[in-house]
């Protein structure tokens, strides 16, 4: 299941990009994008100090 971010919310702090395993995480145009491969850890989601980011169907 894919992550998603509310980038209204994301403050960049980049926490997500730090504690992902995969390194899925990047910054594009001033936002965070995330590439194909998660595996569904939730370390992103527990560690983002605003609950920006949250699985998807
Ligand atoms: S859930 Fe895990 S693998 Fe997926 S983006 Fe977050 S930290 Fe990376
Ligand atoms: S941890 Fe949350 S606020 Fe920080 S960069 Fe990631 S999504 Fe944005």
């Amino acid at each position: 299941m894919p992550v998603e971010i509310d980038d209204d919310l994301c403050g960049l702090c980049l926490g997500c990009a730090a504690i992902c395993p995969e390194r899925l995480y990047a910054i594009e145009n001033d936002s965070l994008v995330i590439s194909d491969g998660c595996t569904d850890c939730a370390l992103c989601i527990e560690c983002c100090p605003i609950k920006a980011i949250s699985l998807i169907d």
